[in-house]
């Protein structure tokens, strides 16, 4: 396999990458550094944030910069601030060891005289947007008569932003141009047509779009009507404790009111659109580094350069109407190799909507189940146990409290104060479900396969806890039985066991199958769950669960009779049965 050192870039370079812990070159590295070192032709290399390409041009960008020259000698213009100031920070770390560079950006949305301020401290390489590029050239606060070398990053996106004119205007601004390095998430006639105007024996580079081809994306999808998309997101978000995401909204407003309604809500999320001013939204992009928010609700445009690499979920509040755009959204989580999750709430009209995106993304989605307050309860309870499982209070903590914690709790029963520990945890949650609905919509009639046939509901004894996800588990099946994955729908995937729907009449060949397998080297056991009106596969609401058989493995019914025990009712019994929970509602 390349690697790094295996490029002839200069030493600073190359020590750089060791310091920040880069091994192999990613694809478009691959492709793009060795032809960039060794003869810097135009290129157009057709890759999306998330694949690298910022080290693909900018390692060759600065293995060329001669840093005793003090002019402008590398210009890259980007679509927006945020997509700037990565750039800059990405390229000053591959740089910090090169005595003497500096590398500055320039955008809109600052004070320009601390821009000027900047470039009079003569940097060798400029990140830029494109109109307030223009703009300082018209101040006479920067000359581009030096610029040998101009990258064009996400082009598409700069045409789409309207900057058409202004590309065209500065390139033609670069006498001195010698090499043009084009890059684009998508290749349209627009962009060719920049490359056609200005570059000259061009070589094009493509790496499969890392977002549409990650596997390590689970896609689920919600089916919802459209005045309950915010119940059903609020309740997603409830349904996944530990949650670290994007929520996309199409438009400003929407990312606006989402954000503001989940903050009153207590949630911690933040808007970030293109209507807050640059210095609201680098301290939003601040605290969701750190980790203050849980949640950012942004527009396509906004999120654009957010690069943060450990992002779990994906939530399209509201599908785009541009299924290319799904992947740029999709392709924020699932990066660095780690899986992730991208959830979208859809219209029963919106379901053909994601069979195109499928054929997009060559993946199958799955339809889940939105949860009901029951489960979001459960889900909550088992994500605190765990928490309090595995928290470590620090030494001193426990030095210092240590007497006065004791002698309070001296008489008090450890079971008894466990239980009111989880309950103050819970208590509101279990408040906001107490009149639930349930919020699936458009299965009225889908519950039946082609031929009518109806559909059966199965439970499996797997869960997260055995490393589940919907994408392994129909993955499981599908190489367990001989039965086509894609008949496999609504799959819920909880902590100790799962459920997903079959026509009729699989289900008895997949239990049948699968009974005598083993996963991770547990057992696996099927059975048929139990469904009341008809069976029609229904939401929460529809399913009563079963008392618990005794010697469950759910925890002895102290936290009612559901629970995430082995019973194969979906729904769980009542919360309210063993804790005390009024007993009025179910949970
Ligand atoms: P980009 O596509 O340029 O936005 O890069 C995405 C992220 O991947 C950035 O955080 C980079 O620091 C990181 N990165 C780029 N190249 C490599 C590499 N070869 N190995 C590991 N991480 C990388």
């Amino acid at each position: 396999m390349t690697s790094f050192s295996s490029f002839s870039l200069r030493e600073e370079l190359t020590q750089a990458i060791s310091d920040l812990g880069f091994e192999t070159p990613t694809p478009i590295q691959q492709k793009v550094i060795p032809t960039l070192l060794s003869e810097p032709i135009d290129i157009i290399g057709l890759a999306q944030t998330g694949t690298g390409k910022t080290a693909a041009f900018g390692l060759p960008l600065l293995h060329h910069v001669d840093v005793a020259v003090k002019q402008v000698q590398c210009l890259v213009l980007s679509p927006t601030r945020e997509l700037c100031m990565q750039i800059q920070e990405e390229m000053s770390k591959y740089g910090a060891r090169m005595r003497g560079l500096r590398i500055t950006a320039v955008y809109g949305g600052m004070p320009i005289a601390a821009q000027i301020r900047e470039l009079r401290s003569n940097p060798q390489v400029v990140v830029a947007t494109p109109g307030r590029l223009i703009d300082l050239l018209e101040r006479k606060a920067i000359s581009l008569d030096d610029v040998k070398y101009v990258v064009l990053d996400e082009a598409d996106e700069m045409l789409n932003m309207g900057f058409r004119e202004d590309i065209d205007l500065i390139l033609k601004n670069t006498p001195a141009r010698e090499f043009t390095w084009l890059f684009s998430a998508t290749m349209s006639n627009e962009v060719r047509g920049i490359a056609k105007r200005f570059m000259k024996d061009w070589k094009e580079f493509s790496v499969a779009a890392a977002n549409s081809t990650n596997e390590n994306i689970d896609h689920q999808y919600y089916v919802a009507q459209h005045h309950n998309r915010f119940e059903t997101l609020r309740r997603l978000l409830d349904f996944t404790p530990g949650i670290y995401g994007i929520i996309f909204t199409r438009t400003r407003q929407d990312a606006q009111d989402v954000s503001e309604k989940l903050m009153k809500m207590g949630y911690h999320v933040s808007a970030l659109h293109g209507d807050m001013d640059q210095k609201m939204r680098s301290k939003v992009m601040e605290r969701f580094k750190n980790k203050s928010l849980q949640c950012i609700v942004a527009t396509d445009v906004a999120a654009r350069g957010i690069d943060v690499n450990d992002i779990s979920h994906v939530i399209n509040y509201e599908l785009p109407d541009d299924p290319e755009v799904y992947t740029h959204r999709s392709g924020r989580t699932a990066r660095a190799g780690k899986s992730g999750i991208c959830m979208s709430i859809v219209s029963p009209k919106q379901i053909s909507n994601i069979r195109q995106i499928e054929r997009l993304v060559k993946q199958k989605f799955h339809k889940s189940d939105i949860p009901d307050g029951a489960e979001v309860v459960r889900k909550r309870l088992f994500f605190y146990m765990e928490e309090i499982s595995n928290a470590a209070p620090l030494p001193d903590f426990a030095k210092m409290y240590h007497d006065s914690i004791h002698e309070h709790f001296a008489d008090a029963d450890k079971d008894e104060l466990i239980r009111k520990l989880i309950w103050l945890q819970l208590r509101d949650t279990i408040d906001a479900y107490q009149h639930s609905e349930d919020l699936n919509a458009g299965y009225e009639n889908k519950d039946r396969g082609s031929r009518g046939s109806r559909f059966s509901r199965i439970f499996i004894n797997l869960g997260e806890k055995d490393g589940l996800t919907t994408q392994k588990l129909v993955q499981f099946i599908a190489e367990s039985t001989d039965i086509d994955p894609n008949i496999i729908e609504r799959v819920t995937v909880r902590d100790l066991s799962s459920f997903f729907n079959v026509p009729g009449e699989a289900a008895e060949q997949i239990i049948e199958q699968m009974s005598s397998k083993k996963f991770k080297g547990r057992k696996v056991r099927l059975e048929e769950a139990e469904q009341s009106k008809g069976g029609s596969g229904g939401g929460g609401g529809d399913f009563r669960g079963k008392p618990r058989p005794q010697g469950g493995s759910g925890g002895g019914g102290r936290f009612g009779g559901g629970g995430e025990g082995r019973g194969r009712g979906e729904s769980s019994g009542g919360y309210g049965g063993g804790g005390g929970y009024k007993g009025k509602k179910k949970y």
